[in-house]
């Protein structure tokens, strides 16, 4: 593995208040409809997700799409990345960042316990196949730890078949960079927030490129996530060393080593369709196993 690209770290000066009233959600191991949630609706059953390394290893698919060029579409990931990065918490900056890996030719979202991986961002041109959500703008997978809700890997699949993405500061429709802040959120262990100015908030508005930007909701998330103050190593490769193939290649690492995993569940982050034409939605949705997912419905972003 070599590192292609280690984000640099700056800083976004928030005033706080210590007492800041709270709406941001977490991800947990608790999936599906059963889970408990409290009165923003955050779920109150399950761990709650994280990643255990204070930077995370993120590959492209080398393909990137038939619509944008490569070089545009790492211009845009690694702005994505950036965004998350070097969040100025109480006491110092968020334990959280991200490292570019290679790119990999595997275009699927995959976890190998037993084999090498990537946290993988790619783009699906021809067929989107996930049912009943088919104007979804894109999808985040997240494998963690049911014990722990220790994240073991996290792929982010960009749905270009059912929408046509920009990458212009002049012309757009679905913005990029906006799409991918926001499920760059759900990869590091958020979940949807009430708060309808965040970009973790569960809408898109097409046209829109406020989400390329966080607001205080979601650093204050990322800060309760990774602390400041949090121990954690800068661990950038994927479980059992990056994989460039699908299917993950055998390695040394064995089953009950680090990269195994004995009690793997999968969740993902879904776009929702819209209920409320011409808005497309991004909902948490429940775990792959469980072959169902749930909508979020949501008025505009920014209108109440
Ligand atoms: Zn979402």
């Amino acid at each position: 593995m070599s590192w292609r690209f280690v984000f640099a770290v700056p800083v976004i000066l928030l005033g706080l208040a210590p007492n800041e009233a709270l709406a941001f959600c977490r991800s947990t191991t608790c999936v599906g409809e059963d889970c408990t949630r409290d009165e923003n609706g955050c779920k109150t059953s399950g761990q709650p997700l994280y990643w255990p390394s204070s930077c995370i290893g993120i590959s492209l698919q080398q393909d990137s799409s038939v619509h944008i060029a490569f070089k545009y579409f790492e211009q845009v990931a690694q702005r994505s990345m950036l965004t998350w990065t070097g969040l100025e918490c109480e006491g110092g900056p968020a334990s959280i960042g991200f490292s570019q890996l290679d790119n990999i030719a595997c275009k699927q979202t995959e976890y190998n316990s037993g084999g090498t991986n990537a946290n993988v961002i790619l783009f699906q041109d021809t067929k989107w196949v996930y049912k009943g959500i088919d104007n979804t703008l894109a999808k985040t997978t997240v494998t963690f730890n049911d014990d722990t809700g220790e994240i073991l890997d996290a792929d982010i699949e960009i749905n270009h078949a059912n929408n046509n993405f920009t990458i212009s500061d002049m012309v757009i429709e679905y913005d990029l960079e906006a799409v991918l802040t926001h499920e760059m959120g759900h990869l590091i262990g958020l979940d949807h927030t009430p708060d309808v100015s965040a970009t973790m908030f569960a809408g898109y508005e097409p046209g829109s490129n406020d989400q390329r930007t966080l607001e205080e909701d979601d650093i204050l998330a990322a800060c309760e996530v990774y602390s400041a103050s949090r121990s954690a190593p800068c661990t950038p490769e994927p479980r059992g060393g990056l994989g460039n193939e699908c299917g993950g290649e055998a390695n040394a690492v064995d089953e009950g080593g680090v990269g195994g995993c004995t009690n793997c569940s999968q969740s993902s982050s879904t776009g929702a369709a819209a209920w409320l034409a011409p808005l497309v939605l991004c909902g948490f949705a429940g775990a792959r196993r469980l072959r169902r997912s749930r909508n979020v419905v949501r008025a505009t972003k920014g209108d109440g």
